[in-house]
């Protein structure tokens, strides 16, 4: 026997070590007065995953990102980012830390033009960096068209675009999208999917809410599933979009 037999070596059976987290849940409760959106949600995100959370209206899926995002400080329970405890920190603070996030509903200043839309995205900087700006007209030249053109004008797709772009202006390490989709035209969102698939390809976490779980599951490497407050599912992606519970709540396909 040589001692090479002794040593440890990796086959293509040998399954990678899992990459470090970048986002971490733990515990987490949220509440609105009497009620309680979120019931003790746990969940990880990996550094370069794309993780889809689904979940019917009302599950709590805006609440989780915003909590995230310092929108909304926890009853109890944990929210991490690279190992560090980020609940109860302020949103601008969170926004500096590299958490990037695109709201439900798109939310850009409708009386400031792209670029002054952009501009605000990049406050946590002291100035407009060029080579993010020249990134997010790479990845939406349709915004570089438009540079100058007052966002409330802009069409849902656009509006959809620059809300996304304005997020990336933070240089964000996790980007949290909420619902990109909606409201769209099948081939703007195809288009917005494939976007957000070259953001994720370019080095930047994603974690997206969606109602359309057959395109988030379509990119997503994980999925979680979120119901009145509790995740009662998660799995890779892909075996989400073949287990028949998901299929027939969220996928529209009526049960055998
Ligand atoms: P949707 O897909 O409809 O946006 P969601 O999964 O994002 O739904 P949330 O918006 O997080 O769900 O809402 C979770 C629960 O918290 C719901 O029952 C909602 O009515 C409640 N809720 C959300 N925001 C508030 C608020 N500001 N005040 C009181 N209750 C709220």
């Amino acid at each position: 026997m040589t001692t090479a037999t002794h040593l440890p070596h990796r086959t293509a059976a040998t399954p990678r070590p899992p990459a470090p987290a970048i986002l971490e849940l733990a515990g987490l409760h949220v509440s609105y007065g009497a009620i309680g959106a979120l019931r003790g949600i746990d969940m990880v995100v990996r550094e370069g995953e794309v993780v889809a959370l689904l979940g019917a209206n009302g599950a709590g899926k805006t609440t989780t990102l915003r909590t995230i995002s310092g929108l909304h400080v926890p009853t109890s329970g944990e929210v991490r980012f690279c190992g560090e405890r980020v609940d109860g920190v302020p949103s601008h603070t969170v926004v500096g830390l590299g958490i990037g996030h695109s709201p439900e509903g798109r939310r850009v200043f409708a009386d400031m033009t792209v670029l002054e839309n952009l501009h605000m995205g990049a406050y946590r900087f002291k100035r407009l960096r060029q080579e993010d700006l020249d990134r997010v007209f790479a990845l939406f030249p349709r915004l570089a068209e438009r540079r100058t053109q007052q966002a409330g004008t802009l069409s849902g797709g656009e509006q959809q675009m620059l809300a996304m772009g304005r997020a990336l202006m933070g240089r964000p390490e996790l980007l949290l999208l909420d619902e990109p989709s909606m409201g769209l035209a099948p081939l703007i969102v195809a288009q917005i999917f494939e976007i957000i698939k070259e953001i994720n390809a370019q080095g930047t976490t994603v974690l997206l809410v969606e109602q359309n779980a057959a395109q988030a599951l379509k990119i997503a490497d994980r999925g979680y599933v979120l119901e009145t407050g509790r995740i009662t599912l998660h799995a890779p992606a892909h075996e989400l979009l073949d287990d028949p519970r998901i299929r027939a709540a969220y996928l529209g396909e009526a049960t055998g």
